[in-house]
């Protein structure tokens, strides 16, 4: 893999962003100065978006120049949309503690689609109001991956109008087949879903509507790191940015596979700025309740 020539955010000082700031020191911002402003940007304490001049036509290219100098080796993807939206990824450095730790993991739980409407209902429910305090904070879960059992794409549509009349919780929508997909989008495209998954055997059509409804996408290929990239190659020709990867979630005496791959491809992005490897991971606990490595069979 060929190393970019490109910095870490730890090897950027605030001088480089202070250079590409108005530097007109009028606090809209609210820090004192440009420089104290900056300092904050290279700490991750602060977006450059903060600073209201920049966002002004006359300085496009400053703020194009500064967007390319911090956009972090891992890309930062948003799911749904509204006072619940998450946003994956986003990272500069391998380990939490090397950064001011931003976008923790969100959690999504499991609705498949043979569940009886009454405990859809329920289960919906719990998720949507469940908290737990935990060192002074608040923890809430924050997704829901509804997945086609059944391989109807009326009863796909019907649950996802369950549960979206329920709760406006982000929502991931989980088939191999384009046309469970493009059912569920007729539903809720608007909520802006993350699509689970587009493989080596559905990347056209599946590709088209990810295109058409502009939603973040899950590539998958268990197992085939060079696979992988090979998909995200291809969709990033088709200008499909959005992506978040699912390498394969293994368990039990394979679990150490698991962190192994999960690691590669997080060390290739942040260490060697693999632009093909530089998307949010995704891992699927489910396997395990599952017995199995979740891709191989979506409908178990
Ligand atoms: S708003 Fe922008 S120009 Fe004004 S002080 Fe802050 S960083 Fe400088």
């Amino acid at each position: 893999m060929k190393k970019e020539n490109r910095k870490s955010i730890r090897e950027i000082s605030p001088i480089d962003v202070y250079k590409l700031l108005p530097r007109t020191n009028c606090a809209e911002c609210g820090e004192p100065n440009c420089m104290a402003f900056a300092t904050k940007v290279v700490n991750g304490e602060e977006v450059i978006e903060s600073c209201p001049p920049l966002l002004e036509s006359k300085y496009e290219k400053d703020l194009k120049m500064l967007r390319e100098l911090l956009a972090p080796p891992v890309r930062a993807v948003s799911i749904g949309n509204g006072d619940r939206r998450i946003v994956v990824g986003g990272k500069h450095v391998l380990y939490r503690h090397e950064f001011t730790y931003q976008n923790p993991p969100p959690i999504a739980i499991d609705i498949p689609d043979d569940m009886e409407d009454e405990l859809i209902a329920a289960r919906v429910k719990k998720v949507r109001d469940f908290s737990y305090s935990y060192i002074g904070r608040t923890l809430t879960l924050d997704a829901l991956a509804i997945r086609s059992v059944t391989q109807n794409p009326d009863r796909f549509m019907e649950v996802i109008s369950l549960v979206t009349g329920l709760c406006d919780l982000p929502l991931i929508l989980c088939s191999f087949n384009p046309e469970i997909i493009r059912a569920g989008l007729s539903v809720c495209s608007d909520k802006k879903p993350l699509i689970f998954a587009i493989t080596k055997d559905n990347w056209r059509e599946m590709g088209e509507l990810v295109q058409d409804h502009g939603c973040p996408v899950v590539v998958s290929a268990p197992g085939d790191l060079n696979l992988l990239r090979t998909l995200v190659k291809t969709l990033l020709e088709w200008g499909i940015e959005d992506m978040v990867l699912d390498p394969g979630t293994y368990h039990s005496e394979q679990i150490g596979h698991t962190i192994h791959q999960f690691t590669a491809i997080r060390k290739a992005a942040v260490k060697n700025f693999d632009s093909l490897s530089g998307y949010p991971l995704l891992g699927t606990p489910i396997s395990v309740w599952n017995g199995q490595e979740l891709s191989d069979d979506i409908n178990r």
